[in-house]
Order: C-alpha cells, then sequence, then structure tokens
C-alpha cells in the first residue's frame, strides 16, 4: 500500500518508521510512506501555511492555496507511480474515533493520503472541497495530526502479511474479536507468592483457550461492557460464552 503524508514537520516520521516489527515493511516498501512538507509548496520568501481566522481570535489557520498545490503534487506522483488516487483523511477531533475494525479495512486497502492538521486546523474551504473522511484518535486536543497519522499508520502496518512473527498474533490482540486481550505470562513461573495461572502451564490447548477466552468476556464485561453488547449483537458471542457471563453476573450479585 502507498501512503501520503501532508505535514509540516515530516522529520518526527523518520525515527518512528525505522524501528521494530513494522520497519521491514518500510524499507522494503511493503508499506510505501511517502512524506510531503506542506512548506514546499507555499508562496513567496516566507513560505506562508497559515494565517490569522477571518472574525478574530486566537491561533492560526492554515491556508488552503498551499495545501492545494502540495494535493495535486501527492496525486500526480501517485499517478506516475500507478497507485490508485485513494481518499484524503484529514486527522481532527471532529471526525469519526479510530477503531480496529477502520484500522482493519484501511490495512486492506491501496492506501490514502493522510493531512496532519496544526495551528486552529485547516480552511473549512478546503476540507470541504477535498477530504474524503476525518479521523479522531479520540475526545482531547493534539497539537498536530502526525500522533493520528503514525497511529493509523503502525496499526495498519503491523496487520500487514509477514509483518509480525507470528501469524496468529494479531489475531489474539485486543478487539480483533470484538473484546479486549487476555492477560499473558512469562518466564519465570513463580516471582515470589505471584505464580503463572496453572491452566498455561497444563499443555492442554483447549482448556488453555477457554481460559484466556474466559479472561477476554471477564476483562471487557468489567472495563468495557459496551463492547460486549456490541459482541452480542454482532453474533460474536457463543452460548458457553453467554454461559460464563451469566455466572460472572450473578457472582457479582452476591
Ligand atoms: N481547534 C481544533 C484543534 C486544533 S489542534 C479543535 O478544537 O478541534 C491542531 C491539529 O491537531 C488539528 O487540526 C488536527 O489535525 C490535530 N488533532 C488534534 N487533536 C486531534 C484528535 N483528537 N484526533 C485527530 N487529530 C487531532
Amino acid at each position: 500500500m502507498r501512503i501520503d503524508v501532508i505535514t509540516l514537520f515530516p522529520e518526527l516520521f523518520g525515527p518512528f518508521l525505522t524501528v521494530g516489527v513494522t520497519r521491514r515493511a518500510f524499507e522494503s516498501r511493503q508499506v510505501d510512506v511517502q512524506l510531503w512538507q506542506l512548506r514546499d509548496h507555499a508562496d513567496g520568501t516566507y513560505r506562508r501555511v497559515d494565517d490569522r481566522p477571518f472574525g478574530g481570535g486566537p491561533g492560526m489557520v492554515m491556508l488552503v492555496e498551499p495545501l492545494e498545490r502540495a494535493l495535486a503534487a501527492v496525486r500526480a506522483s501517485r499517478v506516475e507511480s500507478g497507485a490508485p488516487a485513494g481518499p484524503l483523511i484529514y486527522f481532527s477531533p471532529a471526525g469519526a474515533p479510530l477503531t480496529q475494525e477502520r484500522v482493519r479495512s484501511f490495512a486492506q486497502s491501496p492506501g490514502a493520503v493522510l493531512l496532519c492538521g496544526r495551528y486552529e486546523g485547516v480552511d473549512q474551504r478546503f476540507l470541504d472541497r477535498h477530504v474524503d473522511e476525518e479521523i479522531s484518535l479520540g475526545d482531547f486536543v493534539l497539537s498536530g495530526g502526525e500522533l493520528p497519522a503514525l497511529t493509523l499508520i503502525d496499526a495498519a502496518t503491523r496487520l500487514q502479511p509477514g509483518v509480525l512473527n507470528d501469524h496468529a498474533s494479531h489475531e489474539q490482540d485486543s478487539f480483533s474479536d470484538g473484546l479486549l486481550d487476555c492477560p499473558h505470562y512469562s518466564r519465570p513461573e513463580a516471582l515470589g507468592d505471584d505464580a503463572v495461572p496453572q491452566v498455561l502451564l497444563s499443555g492442554h490447548h483447549a482448556h488453555i483457550a477457554r481460559w484466556r477466552r474466559e479472561q477476554q468476556l471477564a476483562l471487557t464485561s468489567l472495563r468495557r461492557p459496551e463492547l460486549i453488547a456490541a459482541a452480542r449483537a454482532a453474533g460474536r458471542l457463543n452460548a458457553r460464552d453467554e454461559a460464563f457471563l451469566l455466572g460472572l453476573a450473578s457472582e457479582s450479585k452476591l
């Protein structure tokens, strides 16, 4: 997939793209990330990319014209390389909250153009004309869209075939089946009084799988009950899961 990022701070991306399990995917261009410095598309000696807001008030607004020139350059480069145009995604607190489901569909797509906002945000006319989708990282305000862009890139890259060492690894992750992940343990077996749950040492795969599933159900119903409701609505809970949850509910009433 090819991902183009329009940003005022391309240097923030380099260090992140050269570490960890995702590095190989970037180096081999399995996930081809192209960074575009917005300022290169600004006019004049001062290379202005922002100006004061009409109507007054604090902060600065990102200007339409440099953004349109940058976007045109990105689009031309994608055409030249044979990549599909792809949607333009803008990161904004007003966007739809990012979910693993959205990450999964993005990971299977041929990529996109990502726009990282700064200052108070982007002139609304640019958003109206060009943006296909707005994505939020959550109900808080960051100083720029670079962390959301890196977040989407990272989450989608680890889903690419061969990126995680163990294929099954991301299938076990939180949200992959709509539930939170189960706890994990490694050596040593006993840490003072804290022993590893016996079942994990039993070698009995079906028991281990059941225990993990029940841990997922218990943790999710405790911390994120709305995810249980969603998993139920999506038909992801079987009769054994429901029986376990019923047991949990009656236990907590005791
Ligand atoms: N005035 C804006 C905040 C601007 S913050 C507001 O109140 O909504 C500057 C930039 O950071 C935004 O343009 C956006 O690209 C990015 N940003 C900030 N918080 C974000 C969030 N929760 N999710 C996604 N992007 C965010």
